[in-house]
């Protein structure tokens, strides 16, 4: 998916629920803020966002930013976001249910049977890992 103006506005929008006008190409666009307090003193933003089918995470620590995975946005679509100190924990909900259905969940699923899988080479984890980010970023 191409990072549209719209989800610009966005990133950039108060941390509360922000509901953004579709777009101009039709489906509804739909997006939550979170904020994580991860290892640096400020809080990282993780922005969700459901495009019809599209689910796309951005987290904007310093591997969510070089598009590599992160953590974070993995605990939140697990449901258990360890950290969270925006005050909209009830949204962790919305964010799970985006997930049924995705490509990122389908990318998360497999990383799961490679974590299951103690004989399985590091490089795999590394590729299924890779693959999930992919997804997140799309
Ligand atoms: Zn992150």
């Amino acid at each position: 998916m191409a990072f549209r103006g719209c989800h610009l506005a966005a990133l950039f929008a108060t941390l509360a629920f922000v509901r953004i006008p579709p777009c101009a190409t039709g489906a509804e666009v739909k997006e939550l803020k979170f904020l994580v307090k991860g290892s640096a003193p400020q809080p990282y933003e993780l922005l969700f966002i459901k495009d019809g089918n599209s689910l796309t995470a951005i987290c904007n620590c310093p591997a969510g930013e070089h598009g590599n995975f992160c953590k974070h946005r993995i605990s939140l679509l697990d449901g258990k976001p360890k950290g969270l100190v925006s005050d909209n924990a009830e949204q962790v909900a919305v964010v799970v249910e985006w997930l049924v259905g995705t490509d990122v969940e389908t990318a998360l699923l497999e990383l799961r049977v490679v974590e299951k899988d103690k004989a399985a080479p590091k490089a795999d984890l590394v590729a299924a890992k890779r693959k999930l980010a992919r997804a997140m970023n799309s």
